[in-house]
């Protein structure tokens, strides 16, 4: 069941210079699982992928045929992936400096880590280099790529590109930081529509390798990990959001103080388990945290269906109801550029979950953002500066 892919489509940038872009959406269907296997006696599969466009939702008494820029199907391997579901656009539009984002979505065990970070998630990073080449998912990939490009692209170009990197996890409505985990601070989103929003006090670090920024990705995934264990498996039930802020300073004037920088960005998130939680067993703290977990979720639910709805689009659309929805604002109806990535069981044990993320991804498509390159003053730099003193000033004390 091999589906033959034919074109590679990052290579027709459909946009560029023009104003509209919709929301890419593919999906991904992973294999059954022995439990699956045996929990349903004889393998019943509700979902069969046809082409590599289109997905059948057969379950008995309707099935349901969707289309989808691209369908993963179970034998679908991590490169395969990687290098049709069109992340590689994204990563270059990143280095031109736009607003990027790839998001993973789909119910908990539908393979939304598998794909972004890797087989095992964090453990991947520890694997002999035969399996990661076969095995790590789509950010390491994108990682690989970004600084094979920038290699390509400095050789062309006069100024010299920085990189930036946060990462953190929203959980419960709270932000932790991934990178410092110990970091004290009540971290909020600061910001509006129009300027963006951001994590203020939100540890950010500018890498040169692309050791260094694998070592942040594969520490940050065990500090998810460890912070889930002790909470009893929160990790379904957080977003993580990745930021890969790639800056170059463009000369626009003879005046050096209208220098000016480009800022494109690169972020990834594996988003919270999207089955529905079933609140009459949730109590006291539990129920808090399920009520905020949808809020983010249901928010962002909320904000795609406005936004996929002609009517409804340039109406009211409620980012600022959760921190997940304002930290995407921009790649959703806004000026970036995006990538859901759809991932499902095709198990009949799922098959209302996979119908809900069917559904879900087949809305997502209708959204269509507005792409601009922004550029940034001279005090971006010095900011810039700013943080690579603190970035020395901590490394002086771990000494
Ligand atoms: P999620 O992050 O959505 O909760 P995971 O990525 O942890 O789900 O996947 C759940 C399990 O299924 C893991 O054991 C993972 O290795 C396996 N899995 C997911 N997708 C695939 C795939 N495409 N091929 C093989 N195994 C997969
Ligand atoms: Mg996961």
């Amino acid at each position: 069941t091999v589906v033959q892919r034919t074109t590679v489509q990052h290579e027709v940038p459909r946009y560029i210079g023009s104003d509209k872009d919709r929301v890419r959406v593919v999906v991904r269907v992973r294999p059954m699982s022995e439990r699956e296997y045996d929990e349903s006696r004889k393998p019943q599969k509700v979902l069969h992928c046809v082409n590599e466009n289109s997905i059948i939702f057969d379950g008995g008494q309707h099935s349901r045929r969707f289309t989808f820029d691209s369908v993963f199907n179970e034998a679908s391997s991590q490169d395969e992936v990687f290098q049709y579901c069109g992340i590689k656009r994204l990563v270059d539009m990143a280095i031109e400096g736009y607003i990027t984002t790839c998001f993973a979505y789909g119910q908990t065990g539908s393979g939304k880590t598998h794909t972004m970070i890797g087989a095992q998630g964090a453990s991947i990073f520890r694997m002999d280099e035969q399996y990661r080449v076969e095995h790590l998912g789509i950010v390491p990939r994108s990682i690989n790529y970004l600084f094979q490009r920038l290699r390509d692209k400095t050789l062309q170009s006069s100024s010299p590109y920085y990189i930036r990197v946060s990462y953190c996890e929203i959980y419960n409505e709270q932000i932790r930081d991934l990178i410092r985990p110990a970091n004290p601070d009540a971290l909020q989103v600061r910001g509006s529509i129009e300027d963006g929003f951001y994590v203020e006090n939100l540890y950010q670090t500018y890498i040169e390798t692309i050791d260094e920024l694998l070592t942040i990705l594969e520490e940050g995934e065990l500090n998810r990990a460890m912070a889930s264990h002790k909470l009893n498996d929160t990790s379904s039930r957080s977003h993580a959001l990745l930021s890969i802020q790639i800056e170059q300073d463009v000369q626009e004037s003879d005046d050096p103080n209208e220098q000016m920088t480009r800022q494109g960005k690169l972020i990834f998130v594996d988003l919270a388990g999207s089955e529905k939680v079933k609140l009459s067993h949730s109590k006291g703290k539990q129920l808090v945290e399920t009520n905020n977990i949808n809020k983010s979720l249901l928010t962002l639910g909320t904000c795609i269906s406005a936004l996929s709805d002609p009517s409804k689009r340039s109406g009211h659309i409620p980012y600022r109801e959760s921190k997940l929805t304002r930290l995407l604002a921009e790649s959703l109806g806004g000026h970036g550029i995006t990538l859901m990535i759809a991932c499902i069981s095709p198990s009949r044990l799922c098959e209302n979950e996979s119908m809900n993320t069917l559904r879900y991804a087949n809305r997502a498509k209708n959204i269509e953002n507005e792409p601009v390159v922004k550029t940034d003053s001279k005090e971006n730099v010095i900011n810039r500066l700013k943080l690579e003193v603190r970035k020395l000033k901590d490394e002086n004390n771990q000494l």
